[in-house]
This record gives structure tokens, sequence and C-alpha cells, in this order.
């Protein structure tokens, strides 16, 4: 799977101030370059190619040090944070200035998501579908098998975390859902929060087209 051997930090969009990428938190988010999946409903399609975005991360360490005391946390998100080598370096920078850390990720990397929850306070892992159906959402054959090790990992790791799951109605029935409360609960894990599909970026119309048709509910 493609990844990003760089030690900078490659970035493709940066918002410095969100009330709601960290709970309960004041945070900067860090949008990380790149991604090997192509799950239908991502809303962020342009953080896909490793080749895009800068390697900014040095610029955005110096602004991070002027907002010491104004903000609580930095959360890189992506893309997929942890296909670059250098989110360690940037994760470890983000603690040294005093900012709690927080990470996003699909799991994509279970290897490296070990190495990154050192440097983690809090983690928002997506849960994409039943783990033997990842693949008709995200386009990756194996991509469940990777999910449910990132899983068990930050179970185990003793990090915050959160886990959240995009509802359509296409990609995720009941059943499905079902499926999912049943996995959790047999590896011990929080329940997942149902989020509603966001047509907004997402260049997948068959799925825009149905989300627009019928005004579902991502449900409980
Ligand atoms: S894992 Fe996230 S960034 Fe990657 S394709 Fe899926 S939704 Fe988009």
């Amino acid at each position: 799977m493609p990844s990003r051997p760089d030690r900078t930090l490659r970035v493709g969009g940066f918002v410095p101030f969100s009330t709601v990428d960290y709970p309960g938190r004041l945070a900067a988010v860090v949008f990380c370059q790149g991604c090997p999946w192509r799950c239908r409903y991502c809303h962020n399609p342009h953080l896909q190619p490793f080749d895009g975005g800068a390697p900014d991360w040095p610029r955005i360490e110096a602004f991070l040090k002027t907002r010491c005391g104004l903000l609580d946390a930095v959360v890189f998100s992506g893309g997929e944070p942890t296909a670059q080598l250098g989110l360690l370096d940037a994760m470890r920078a983000a603690r040294r200035l005093g900012f709690k850390v927080g990470l996003h990720t699909a799991g994509i990397f279970p290897f490296r998501l070990r190495g990154a929850l050192d440097y983690a306070d809090w983690v928002g892992l997506d849960i994409k579908a039943p783990f033997e159906r990842y693949p008709a959402t995200t386009g990756c054959p194996g991509s469940g098998r990777s999910a449910e090790d990132a899983l068990r990992i930050v179970l185990h790791s003793g990090v915050d975390y959160d886990l959240r799951t995009t509802v359509h109605p296409l990609l995720l029935d009941e059943a499905a859902k079902n499926r999912i409360r049943r996995h959790l609960d047999r590896l011990g894990a929080r329940p997942t929060r149902w989020q509603e599909f966001r047509a907004a970026g997402c260049g997948d119309e068959e799925l825009n087209a149905v989300a627009s048709a019928s005004k579902f509910d991502a449900g409980q």
C-alpha cells in the first residue's frame, strides 16, 4: 500500500481554530496529505493523492508557537495521517509545545498507529462497515483486517478514543449497523457514533443522488 517516506509532514490543509475536532477542546487541525483508500463517501478527495499538498509542517509549527496558551490541542487529520513517516516528529513537536494531541485515523496502518499512540491524548477512529464488508466502502482488499487490528491496538493502548461511522443507505443498512454493534461489543469497545453522510465534497454521484432524494436519518 502506498505511503509517504519523507520525514517532513506533507500538509493539504490547516484550520487554525476548531471547536469540533477534539472533544471539549479548542484545537488547530492539520490535514495530512495522502490516503491509499478510496472510500466512496470521502468528502476530502483532494487529500488522497500523495503528491498533493506541501511539506508545510515547519511553517505550521512556527504558527503554533504563537498559540501556546490560546489553544488546547493540535489534531492530526487527513487524508490518513499514519501514512506519513513525518507524523511522529510532528506529534512530538506539538506535545513539546504543551498541546494535547489528537489523531483522526481510519486505521489503515495499524503498526504505525501503535507508534503514534505514544504521542496521542485522544484518537478518533473510523469504523466504516462490518469488518468483512470494508472493501465495498473503501475499495481496498484487506482493509477490514487493518481496521480491526487498529481498533484492537487502540483498545489495548489505554489512550482515550471515540469511534465514528458514516451512514449512507446504499452502504450501510440496519443489518450492517447491527453487525457493527455486535463486533464492537465483542471487542469490548464503546458504541460508535453514527454520523450522517455529507454530500459536500463527495464525488460519488450515485451516493449524492440517493442522499438528496431521500433525507435519511443516521440513527442511534
Ligand atoms: S480513509 Fe478517509 S481520507 Fe481516506 S478515502 Fe476514506 S474517507 Fe477519504
